[in-house]
């Protein structure tokens, strides 16, 4: 526990400065949505919290340790990218309890957090399957049933909806939500759309070319929002 601290992290491709002095603190439990435009550094700030990639300079914490220079597999974290990445020879039941069976989590428990996570998200019956028998939403809840059987601290999510078509899109989201409310774990959720944004957040950061223009609620993003850019990324009259 202790939610996700991000305390003035910034990073540099050579002369490219892709996160400029980045500090955040989201609560235990509470679900961040990063928003902005293509290329503005949302997935190199995610990448940073699952340690894919170092910082420049600059800390992170999660569950109220710090993992700064901590593997991926030592963070208690568990991520749900756009691409799910599934492995095409195993079943579902495998896919999902893979990174458990890595960890050495006796087979036993790992059909019981696989049963679990399954019935949680309705794929009891596709248990056997193997991906490409599976349509893009079935897909996307394997994916995230095998992010929940980890029962992380953190869960990362990287555009996760956006491969999938509109109307399946809206109902993801209620379904990541209800996931939320059920689970409750600290969630960092990115995209590039601000409907998703403002239906899904607790709060919502909004970025720009590296730097934070705005940490609020939706609600207040939307009445008050900080500048010009904010109030036409959200679509806010401001
Ligand atoms: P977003 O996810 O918001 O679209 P990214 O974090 O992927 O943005 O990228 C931010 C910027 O960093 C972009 O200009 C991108 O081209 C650049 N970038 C990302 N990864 C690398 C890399 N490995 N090497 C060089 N530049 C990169
Ligand atoms: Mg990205």
């Amino acid at each position: 526990m202790g939610g996700i601290q991000i305390e003035h992290v910034r990073k540099s491709y050579g002369s490219l400065e892709v996160l400029k002095d980045f500090s955040l603190d989201v609560s235990d439990g509470e679900f961040v949505v990063f928003v902005g435009p293509s290329g503005c550094g949302k997935s190199t700030m995610l990448k940073i919290l699952a340690g894919l990639d170092a910082a420049t300079s600059g800390r992170v914490l999660i569950g109220g340790r710090e993992v700064t220079d901590l593997a991926p597999g030592d963070r208690d974290i568990a991520m749900v990218f756009q691409n799910y990445a599934l492995y095409p020879h195993l079943t579902v039941a495998r896919n999902m309890g893979f990174g458990l069976k890595m960890r050495g989590t006796p087979k036993a428990e790992i059909e019981r957090r696989v049963a679990d996570a399954a019935r949680i998200l309705g794929v009891e019956h596709l248990l056997e399957r193997r991906p490409k028998a599976l349509s893009g939403g079935q897909r996307q809840r394997v994916a995230l049933g095998r992010a929940i059987v980890r029962q992380p601290a953190a869960f990362l999510m990287d555009e996760p909806l956006s491969n999938l078509d509109a109307k399946l899109r809206v109902h993801m989201r209620v379904e990541i939500g209800a996931l939320h409310q059920r689970l409750g774990v600290t969630t960092i959720y990115v995209t590039h759309d601000q409907i998703e944004a403002m239906t899904m957040a607790d709060r919502i950061v909004i970025m720009r070319d590296g730097a934070i223009q705005q940490v609020a609620d939706p609600d207040t993003m939307f009445r008050r929002p900080a500048n010009l850019f904010v109030a036409g990324f959200i679509g806010s009259p401001g």
